[in-house]
């Protein structure tokens, strides 16, 4: 079996960070890119707090860019998720459900997924028939209809403005009486004629038409209880991500949101030598694409130093 020397799971800003630098160390690494090429920034659209990029620039093409300069210095990449793995020998053993991965390092840099919410009607719908976790992807399917975003932070208002572009109506519902997310885009938000705030307000259900398909949802007020209804075509959930480290629980350390535990000391070191982590998996304090990239270059170092050490 081929024994690679630095395994990379994950294509997001952490993974072809970590393979740009471990590309140009001449290690070959292999990224495995999961099931969601580019991960999360794909996802969004306009990306104004990324370094070089004075008048912003689209999520999609950024790790588009990040991938091609990897790909320039020798990085490969293979389509596939690894499901569990043992890591105790010097040949790190990571399996998927058709191949088996050996490598000396590896670099973990699976990312997060979207926090679903669990209510009535939620997974019935989801994906094609009104709920979703995407506006950059399914925006353009409500044009002139009522939309609603669920969520405070930075993600559902960045959902929300941009789905002004299409939606008639973009309500914002959120379990507070204020917004969680930056300054700048709550003044945005709070601003914008198309988006209506609806404050201390939790999903309970999402409605169904005739058809199976959304149209409405229902929401209980925080503190009395008492239920209203919105009437809209799209629900778009936007309330935070779930770090994808499954594949590794018992194996390395986890906090109990599931995210990765790191050597003190260290943003990227596992207690396993030659295994690391980097970015969303791993960080739950800053969580942006520079820090996922900076952490994705920690984690290349240290591997390439671990690999020089044993000579
Ligand atoms: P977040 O900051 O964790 O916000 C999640 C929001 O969802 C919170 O307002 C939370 O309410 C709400 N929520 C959580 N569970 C809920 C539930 N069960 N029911 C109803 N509401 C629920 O997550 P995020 O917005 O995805 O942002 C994650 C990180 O990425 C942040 O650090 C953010 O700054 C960053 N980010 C940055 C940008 C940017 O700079 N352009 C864009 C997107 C994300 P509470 O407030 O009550 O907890």
């Amino acid at each position: 079996m081929i024994v690679e020397k630095v395994l990379i799971l994950g294509s997001g800003c952490a993974g072809l960070t970590a393979a740009l630098y471990a590309a140009r160390a001449n290690l070959s690494p292999l990224i495995l890119e999961g099931s969601m090429p580019g991960g999360q920034l794909t996802t969004t659209s306009e990306v104004e707090n990324y370094p070089g990029f004075p008048e912003g620039v689209d999520g999609f093409e950024l790790t588009q860019r990040m991938r091609k300069q990897a790909e320039r210095f020798g990085t490969r990449f293979e389509n596939d998720d690894i499901t569990h793995c043992d890591l105790t020998g010097p040949a790190k053993q990571l399996f998927s459900k058709t191949k088996t991965y050996s490598a000396q390092t590896v670099i973990i840099a699976t990312g997060a997924s979207p926090r679903l919410l669990g209510i009535p009607g939620e997974k019935e719908m989801y994906g094609g028939k009104g709920v979703t976790t995407c506006a950059t992807c399914d925006g353009a399917f409500y044009r002139g209809m009522d939309v609603v975003v669920l969520g405070g932070g930075d993600s559902a208002c960045e959902e929300a403005l941009f789905l002004t572009h299409f939606a008639s109506k973009v309500y914002l519902v959120h379990r507070r009486d204020s917004l969680r997310a930056s300054k700048i885009m709550a003044e945005r938000v709070l601003k914008h004629p198309k988006i209506v705030p609806v404050w201390n307000h939790t999903p309970i259900a999402i409605l169904p038409d005739a058809a199976g398909l959304v149209c409405g949802i229902k929401l209980a007020d925080v503190s009395t209880q008492a239920l209203t209804e919105i009437a809209c075509k799209g629900v778009f959930i936007a309330i935070g991500h779930i770090p994808n480290s499954a594949a590794f629980k018992g194996t390395l350390a986890l906090d109990p949101n599931g995210y990765f535990l790191t050597e003190a000391g260290s943003q990227v070191k596992t207690s396993i030598p030659g295994v690391y982590v980097a970015g969303d998996c791993a960080d739950h304090i800053y969580r942006q694409a520079i820090t996922a990239a900076g952490m994705g270059c920690q984690a290349a170092i240290e591997a390439e130093r671990y690999l020089g050490e044993l000579g």
